[in-house]
């Protein structure tokens, strides 16, 4: 079939066909003008909108000066932002790279550099958790364990334990003398927004802390605001010791991070990691820009605010539509409609009434505004779903 297909890509994304020319806050637009609202948000990177003034000027400004150096050379803006980073988590050290896959690839190194360093080379396994996502490396597919993001590329890395989650018990029968930490997704973003209680985070914190392991969080998706906070950890008032940052933190810019104790970093020594593009001069210029409008007074705030409203709106919606809504669920502006079918006919018929949302697992239709979205654009997206259900129950009933 892709044989007739004349595009010179791979064919990993299928062939969309939809373009966009430009965008504005949380807007699109295509080159003839048509308008959307981007409710998908280049899954949960664009958190700050498109084209905010202040991240144009910090990249511009930045482009003209000096765009990349090496890690040969100190880039300030490195320094500036991990120290940030550090201030506002629980971290002590950052190391910074390009994507969600490779921050994880650092986390997953850095747990088992850490039990080598401290002579237990045998603790290298860890421990993960079935609907998880880690990424689409070799390591974090075997990471997330899921079947199709597996098949055809094997042999599949070792060193992976994986159940399901929420069991504590399970999770501590699982963890023998050769696991080197656990890592969970705290919300569970393309597996289907599936929001762990803050218990079971506690729990295998707790865990942790008895068996001297690493407790790594995935708050790729999660992090840097998405939920109300600006880390997921933060409702669940556990900390963990590594953790592994992108999607929002570039604000559309590549750039990834993985924080961590000094404990757990300890092992990372010098020689031990690197990265040509991690932590570039452009992508600290605009990291430093979306950290600083991130924790301006109020902001994760009304996140949260903005996210309770959404779960309302949408809860009211889900009444009137109890024959495709199954749930709604989600942790501030995260938030997943679960249906009684695969969403994809829902997504596109969503578009064309020119709302953009993503898909994910489980039946899930995943709403990823801009966190800086308003209430106005929140009923926009709400009002459209509405009326893209009733039309496709009619064209479905028909
Ligand atoms: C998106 C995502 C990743 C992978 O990020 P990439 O930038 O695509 O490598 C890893 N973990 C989680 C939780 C994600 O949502």
């Amino acid at each position: 079939m892709d044989g007739t297909n004349k595009s010179s890509l791979f064919s990993t994304y299928g062939h969309p066909t939809l373009a966009f020319d430009h965008g504005k806050g949380s807007y699109l637009f295509t080159s003839d003008g048509t308008r959307y609202l981007d409710f998908a948000a280049g899954i949960a990177v664009n958190a700050l909108g498109h084209a905010h003034p202040k991240l144009v000027e910090a990249l511009t400004t930045q482009a003209s000066k000096l765009w990349h150096v090496s890690n040969l050379f100190a880039i300030p803006g490195q320094e500036k932002l991990a120290e940030h980073l550090c201030d506002v988590s629980f971290a002590q050290r950052v190391f910074f790279s390009n994507s969600g896959a490779e921050a994880m690839e650092t986390s997953i190194k850095t747990a088992r550099r850490y039990h080598a360093h401290i002579g237990q080379p045998e603790r290298n396994r860890l421990i993960t958790f079935t609907g998880a996502f880690h990424g689409r490396t070799l390591a974090t597919i075997a990471a997330g364990g899921k079947l199709e993001h597996l098949d055809g590329f094997a042999p599949r890395m070792d060193g992976f334990d994986q159940i399901i989650a929420g069991d504590l018990d399970l999770v501590r029968e699982t963890i023998t003398s050769a696991t080197a930490g656990i890592i969970v997704e705290p919300v569970q973003g393309e597996g289907g927004v599936n929001v762990l209680p803050p218990s079971f985070l506690q729990g295998v914190r707790a865990l942790c802390d008895e068996h001297n392991i690493l407790l790594i969080l995935d708050e790729v998706q999660t992090g840097m605001g998405r939920t109300g906070k600006l880390f997921a950890y933060q409702w669940s008032g556990i900390e963990p010791d590594i953790m592994a940052l992108a999607k929002g933190i570039g604000g559309g810019f590549p750039l990834a991070a993985c924080l961590a104790t000094n404990k757990a970093a300890s092992g990372m020594v010098q020689g031990s990691h690197g990265s040509t593009f991690g932590g570039n001069p452009l992508a600290m210029a605009v990291g430093n820009t979306v950290l600083d409008l991130m924790l301006e007074d109020g902001f994760v705030e009304d996140v949260a605010d903005k996210g309770l409203y959404a779960l309302q709106k949408l809860a009211a919606l889900k009444d009137g539509n109890s024959d495709f809504i199954e749930e709604i669920r989600g942790k501030g502006l995260l938030i997943g409609i679960k249906f009684n079918e695969p969403p994809a006919q829902i997504i596109k018929c969503l578009a064309n009434e020119h709302v953009l949302s993503a898909p994910a697992a489980q039946n899930t239709l995943r709403l990823l505004p801009p966190l800086n979205t308003t209430r106005a654009e929140i009923d926009e997206a709400i009002e459209a779903l509405e009326r893209t259900l009733t039309k496709y129950r009619k064209r479905r009933n028909s």
